[in-house]
């Protein structure tokens, strides 16, 4: 057994027992134009409709169809006059045609059905017992095979067609689709609202969001801008978190090279959204938990990137369609990307490296701790699978290493040739690496097998020397993964010219593609820093192995925000008095919030107590995102001390909602940690109190108390008033949180707590919406116990959301891991025992009771 088998393992495999390859099927013609008629029963959840297709044959003598449809009721099938035979199997409509087809000879066909409590797709939300403020509304969601759940389709992106849907709705709710707005009549007490769109697109990006909404009208150019948010909202906070679109859409439609092709641009923000947003065309629906309010748009760039996202979706995903899930990276890398593009016309260089830098951390987390996959893959058990942190973060990556390398003129230029050639067409990858040879001439076909075609990523240990006698740069850079990359990395060496002199910089850009090289630069002077990959343009982990001068020079003459940081994290790894004087000074010094808050972590991580004193000045940071770190930062020393230095945050109050929330947070992970010296009663209190009284904002804050009590294990109170919180009354966010707190709460806790917490969570899982069932997943992965695992299997075979699904699977492995397989399957047939003894005890009352009624029956 080598050291290589090792390695590999630790990168679990992507595809999950049941795992296949998905093609598109075969097309038996181009579907033109599809229509929906639809009338809404709100009430009882359900929609009764004609679903008009217009399909044009690509071959001669088809004599069957074969639609996508998903537990509707079909009522007929017509073409024209002529009624259609048809089978129905609760999945496909496959319909017999009466004539066999003619190239070039249109079949209209119309389809009467009705979606009955449809359980995905289309969504009704309503004032319920528990929650009855909460208002009515519809909304769909098509992305990514669930349209055929709220009409029948040939339900995969490679069809695109224009639509039309005309809707009836209750006449006080509005309805908004895509397209443009042609008619609304009253009927009654009803409204119909008739939309269209005469720009192609696939089925999944089809439509429909009704309610009461508060509509406020924007307007780029001559484009109708339109926010959406519930009533309960105001104008005002709908511009907070909106009101940058119209020059969003100047800029991505210069960046792209393609004027915004739809008639208009609207954004409905919905109730209990299962994503955050999704780019419908011309209609994108945002989750209600993105709208701002004055205080939340303090430290929340959320809500500004969900928007940006959306919108750039417009171009990569709906003007330029995927054609097929397996290559949904060109879209959401793309749009992920775009994220990036805004905050640095936004906000500058600077802040949009970070953002970058927090992208790539999302995507090395999951290649380190979930699986590691090729970008491109069309081996999954449903496509909603692809739709994690390498489809978006590692997606985006590989759009600014295209940018690195070709530079700004001939990427843009690439990209401009991209839309412009594939504007309402579908693509694959290779069109991509197309599109950029005929900008170009550049073949990155190499690029895209190392970082697309397979996982992973280059991580490198650099070591740097400086030989002053022959003045020589010494650098030595070792690939620490297992497949090699090739790359043409810049090595940049920077000159501090002193007082009021420029920083000049020697770049080498060097092919790095062995194991380990050895690389030496004469230049004329010992250099002020060194940077591996200037600008950190490429996907990558380093490993700094410099001394303490060379990484203190860097941080402090090292203009790139991401360098300071990897100087700031080497350093801290130095660990010493010196260390923590360079890494304080950083602190009260760097311009830049992104910098203060990495090197806040950098002290934290030192065990001194100099490291402690220097990081408490933190809590003064002007940014909240600062003083939110230093918090967690301080926190990781367990000590009375650094209790009453948070408490403060939290009873006093901060401007903003997230330092409070964190403060909470940790002040109950201290009280616990210090209940041998003094009883966490204090506390604990401390954390009823905000909960009786800083409700706010998506219940950020009092969601940090009840994190804040599931640090405090031993404490009765403390689960008592977690579960509390579970009850279904309580506002949505604050109840998902004292979910998920459960989960902290039962990790490696006393039995008797560990099955009133399974109990209570066992309950829960027979919810159907889809963020409690996400929360209860969380909850239970925590929990080391075979109960958990059945619980999560029995979940996992329920449910019928594939994110769910997957999720649960992963936390099955991962108890069972945590608790051996021995022993799990000990527990399991203990619980087995338990449930036979039950049954038994069940059958003996029942034949007892049996008994007695055939008495009576006697008698
Ligand atoms: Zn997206």
């Amino acid at each position: 057994m080598s050291i290589w088998d090792v390695e590999k393992s630790k990168h679990k495999s992507f595809e999950m027992p049941g795992a296949k390859p998905h093609y598109n099927p075969d097309r038996p013609g181009q579907v033109e134009h599809i229509k929906l008629t639809l009338d809404l029963d709100i009430p009882q959840q359900s929609l009764e409709g004609t679903c008009e297709i217009t399909l044009n044959p690509i071959r001669n003598g088809i004599t069957e169809l074969s639609l996508d449809a998903v537990n509707l009721q079909i009522d007929s099938v017509f073409i024209l006059e002529a009624p259609q035979k048809y089978e129905y199997d609760g999945e496909v409509l496959k319909i017999h045609l009466s004539e066999l087809t003619e190239v070039g000879k249109r079949i209209n066909l119309a389809i009467a059905y009705q979606a009955i409590q449809p359980q995905r797709g289309i969504y009704f939300i309503q004032p319920t017992e528990y929650y009855p403020q909460k208002p009515t509304q519809v909304w769909t969601q098509g992305e990514d095979e669930d349209s055929r759940f709220w009409f029948p389709c040939f339900d995969y992106p490679g069809q695109l067609a224009t639509s039309e849907i005309v809707v009836k709705v209750p006449a006080d709710l509005m309805a908004i689709s895509n397209g443009k707005l042609i008619d609304v009549k009253i009927e009654g007490g009803h409204k119909i609202y008739h939309w269209y769109q005469q720009e192609i697109h696939p089925t999944y990006l089809m439509t429909l969001a009704v309610g009461d909404f508060l509509e406020i009208k924007d307007k780029w150019e001559d484009i109708e801008v339109n926010y959406y948010v519930d009533k309960s909202r105001t104008e005002q906070e709908a511009r907070l978190s909106m009101g940058k679109t119209p020059r969003m859409i100047q800029f991505f439609s210069e960046k792209y090279g393609y004027r915004y092709a739809f008639p208009k641009y609207a954004q409905v923000c919905v109730a209990d959204f299962i994503f955050g947003g999704m780019e419908n065309t011309s209609t994108t629906l945002l989750t209600d938990r993105c709208v701002l309010d004055e205080r939340a748009a303090l430290d929340n760039r959320t809500t500004e990137s969900l928007v940006a996202h959306e919108l750039a979706h417009q171009w990569f995903g709906d003007l330029v369609v995927i054609k097929h899930w397996s290559h949904a990276w060109i879209k959401e890398g793309a749009a992920t990307y775009a994220e990036v593009l805004w905050t640095e016309h936004e906000y500058g260089a600077v802040e949009a490296a970070y953002y970058r830098l927090g992208e790539a951390r999302n995507y090395f987390a999951e290649d380190a701790e979930r699986y590691r996959r090729p970008i491109v893959t069309h081996v999954y058990r449903e496509a909603i699978e692809l739709y994690d942190r390498h489809l978006y973060e590692k997606g985006g990556c590989v759009y600014h290493m295209l940018r690195t390398e070709l530079g700004e003129e001939l990427f843009w230029k690439s990209i401009h040739t991209f839309v412009q050639q594939n504007a309402h067409k579908t693509v694959e990858t290779i069109d991509l690496l197309r599109a950029i040879e005929q900008a170009t001439g550049k073949n990155y076909l190499p690029l895209f097998d190392q970082y697309v075609f397979r996982g992973g990523h280059p991580e490198y240990k650099i070591g740097y020397s400086w030989d002053s006698d022959n003045k020589l740069a010494k650098v030595t850079v070792s690939q620490t993964q297992d497949d090699l990359f090739d790359l043409r990395i810049p090595i940049s060496f920077g000159f501090e010219g002193g007082f009021e002199a420029e920083t000049e910089l020697k770049t080498f850009t060097i092919r790095i593609f062995e194991k380990d090289q050895a690389l030496y630069f004469p230049l004329d002077q010992k250099p002020s820093y060194i940077s591996f990959d200037h600008g950190n343009n490429y996907l990558k982990q380093v490993t700094l192995e410099y001394g303490l001068a060379e990484l203190k020079s860097g941080l402090e003459f090292n203009p790139d925000p991401l360098a300071k940081i990897q100087y700031a994290e080497a350093i801290a790894k130095k660990g010493s008095l010196e260390a923590v004087k360079a890494l304080e000074k950083a602190l009260l010094t760097e311009p830049f919030w992104g910098v203060r808050l990495e090197v806040a972590e950098a002290l934290a991580s030192i065990k001194l107590d100099q490291a402690f004193t220097a990081l408490a000045q933190g809590l003064n940071d002007v940014d909240a995102r600062v003083r939110k770190a230093v918090i967690s930062g301080l926190a990781k020393t367990k000590t009375q001390a650094s209790l009453d230095l948070i408490k403060p945050l939290l009873k006093n109050g901060d401007p903003s909602y997230n330092v409070e929330a964190n403060a909470a947070t940790c002040i109950g992970d201290l009280a616990h940690v210090l209940s041998s010296q003094r009883p966490p009663d204090g506390v604990i209190k401390l954390l009823q109190t905000t909960l009786e009284e800083k409700s706010g904002w998506n219940e950020v804050v009092r969601s940090g108390a009840i994190a804040g009590l599931a640090k405090i294990k031993d404490s009765d109170q403390a689960l008592e008033t977690i579960l509390l919180y579970t009850a279904p009354t309580t506002p949505q966010s604050l109840r998902l949180a004292a979910i998920r707190a459960l989960g902290a709460m039962g990790k490696s806790q006393t039995k008797p707590k560990t099955e009133q917490i399974l109990n209570r969570l066992e309950i829960i899982t027979r919810e159907s919406f889809f963020l409690t069932q996400v929360s209860v997943v969380i909850a239970l992965g925590q929990i080391d116990s075979a109960g958990a695992i059945r619980i999560l299997q029995s979940l996992s075979n329920q449910t019928p959301d594939g994110r769910v699904k997957r999720m649960a699977d992963e936390a099955v492995t991962r108890v069972q891991g945590a608790i051996g397989s021995d022993e799990s399957i000990k527990q399991l047939r203990e619980e087995l025992e338990d449930l036979k003894k039950n049954n038994q005890e069940m059958k003996s009352r029942l034949e007892a009771i049996e008994a007695k009624s055939a008495k009576t029956e006697v008698s």
